[in-house]
């Protein structure tokens, strides 16, 4: 029941009616019977001040920020976590004795779902395809984690190079490829881990998939995308047909969330809940 007491948590971005945030965040709060709602609020660029600022003028218990505002909202904080501040992107806002905190739990989440996965990160070699936004937070992590080698693979050349340089700077080896590199199938078939984190395969262009050839994935590798709808995306066919154990973005989203909920509220997540709006929405675990 809303009533004078509920605290109102939500999702800052444009567009967000496809969001399942909502759905995950509400079933977390009725798991622990607190009187609680997440709702989605469409904020075009031009206000991204002004709502941003409502989160304390309100009285919000904390928002995730998404597409297009991730970067942009920086300027709007009074304080970043280290984790944000590296990435140079916020995806969870925290009020903390009155003050705006950004944090990236982008970051987090990623390294929690491999964990999951039984995958540790000290050592081992890594192919990222993409340097956008995800990249970034996904390659800072891999760095402090302890990777010892990434390779980054982008269209656009320049940017891979800016994101090459962020994480040699955090103790990383890297290498910058282009997709038409005809050392990337050793690069892939060398890599422990490889993480596609373009926009390639997402709903609606399902058949769309990066440019690589199946016959560079192996057993004995992990191959995660960070495309969650579908789950099962065509790149992720391709990996797991070669042998590959695969790994869904929806465990990142999942596990973003899991931390963002326990930033604001102090309370453990009920993750058991959580994941099962998500599966209620893109269908059960099956082999990711
Ligand atoms: P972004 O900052 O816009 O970056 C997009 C990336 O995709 C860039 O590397 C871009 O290359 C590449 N790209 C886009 N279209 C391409 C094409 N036609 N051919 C080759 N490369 C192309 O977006 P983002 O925030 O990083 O998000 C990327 C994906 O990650 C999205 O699908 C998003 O839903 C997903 N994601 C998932 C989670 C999760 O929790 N699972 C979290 C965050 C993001 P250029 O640099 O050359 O443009």
């Amino acid at each position: 029941m809303i009533n004078g007491e509920t605290k109102v948590y939500g999702l800052l971005g444009y567009p967000v009616a496809h969001s399942v945030s909502p759905a995950m965040h509400n079933a977390a709060f009725k798991a622990l019977g607190m009187n609680c709602i997440y709702a989605a609020f469409p904020v075009h660029p031009e206000f991204l001040g002004d709502a941003t600022a409502s989160v304390r003028a309100l009285g919000l218990g904390g928002v995730n920020v998404t597409v297009p505002h991730k970067e942009t909202v920086l300027s709007f904080l009074d304080q970043l976590a280290e984790e944000a501040r590296l990435i140079g992107a916020v995806n969870t806002i925290v009020v903390r004795d009155g003050k705006l905190v950004g944090h990236n739990t982008d970051a987090g989440g990623f390294s929690r779902s491999l964990t999951e996965q039984g995958f540790e990160l000290p050592g081992k070699r890594v192919v990222v395809l993409g340097a956008g936004g995800a990249a970034r937070a996904v390659a800072v992590q891999m760095a402090l984690s302890g990777a010892e080698r990434v390779v980054f693979v982008n269209r656009t050349i320049e940017r891979a190079e800016a994101l090459a340089g962020l994480v040699s700077g955090l103790g990383c080896d890297t290498v910058v490829r282009s997709w038409s590199d005809r050392l990337l199938g050793r690069e892939i078939g060398d890599a422990d881990l490889v993480v596609q984190t373009t926009a390639l395969g997402m709903h609606p262009h399902v058949d769309d998939s990066p440019p690589v050839d199946a016959r560079w994935f192996h057993t004995g590798q992990l191959v995660y995308d960070l495309v969650y709808n579908p789950r099962h995306t065509r790149f992720l066919q391709k990996a797991a047909l070669a042998g590959a154990r695969t790994a869904s973005g929806l465990r990142m989203l999942l596990y973003q969330g899991v931390q963002a909920f326990e930033l604001w509220t102090g309370r453990k997540a009920p993750v058991e809940e959580m994941r099962r709006a998500l599966d209620s929405r893109f269908g059960t675990d099956a082999g990711d």
